[in-house]
């Protein structure tokens, strides 16, 4: 089973400061997954994604889209902590294989990705976020909404971009709900 080999991941140097490896939160068939980075602190303690600050942020969010709890799930695209929560390139490239596992599992519809490093592990000839984010695209299978990472929303003007993107993608899901 897919959780129990990420539980006991060894592959890269990060396995060796997790408390738990982070691999889902949400329902059992979403149509819509949101891919973030890495687990945070409270991430890594609780070992579910996006439970800390940068969570509520994106819990509330969610509500906005008017999305029900069965019809979303959250993965990161690291499933163990990076030491001061720096996403770690070279891990991710080891990690990568399990969030195409996921997401072939899953099944999803839709993909909202958080934040640039989300966007990048997805989509590698993607622009930079603040001229990618609020912008649907298609990578392969996958169509794809960049967002702004919730734990980036810190401006009066990063906020404003956060709510207008979210606006552009209850659209965007709405046309995808059909
Ligand atoms: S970050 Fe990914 S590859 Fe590295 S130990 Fe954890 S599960 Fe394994």
């Amino acid at each position: 089973m897919l959780s129990r080999e990420i539980r006991g991941c060894v592959r890269c140097p990060l396995h060796l400061g997790r408390t738990h490896a982070v691999i889902y939160r949400g329902g059992e068939h979403p149509w819509v997954v949101f891919v973030g980075e890495a687990p945070g602190r409270a991430e890594d303690l609780a070992g579910e994604p996006f439970v800390g600050r940068a969570g509520a942020k994106l819990d509330e969010g969610i509500a906005r889209l008017g999305l029900a709890p069965t019809e979303f799930g959250i993965v990161n695209v690291l499933k163990c902590r990076p030491p001061a929560n720096r996403f770690v390139l070279g891990a991710a490239r080891i990690c990568r294989p399990y969030l195409e596992r996921q997401l072939a599992l899953l099944r999803p519809r839709a993909v909202v990705t958080l934040g640039r490093w989300a966007l990048r592990s997805m989509d590698p000839g993607a622009p930079p976020i603040m001229t990618a984010a609020g912008i649907p695209r298609s990578v392969g299978a996958w169509d794809i909404y960049p967002l702004l990472h919730p734990a980036a929303i810190r401006s009066h003007a990063t906020a404003q971009r956060w709510k207008r993107d979210l606006g552009t993608l209850a659209e965007w899901l709405n046309e995808k709900r059909g």
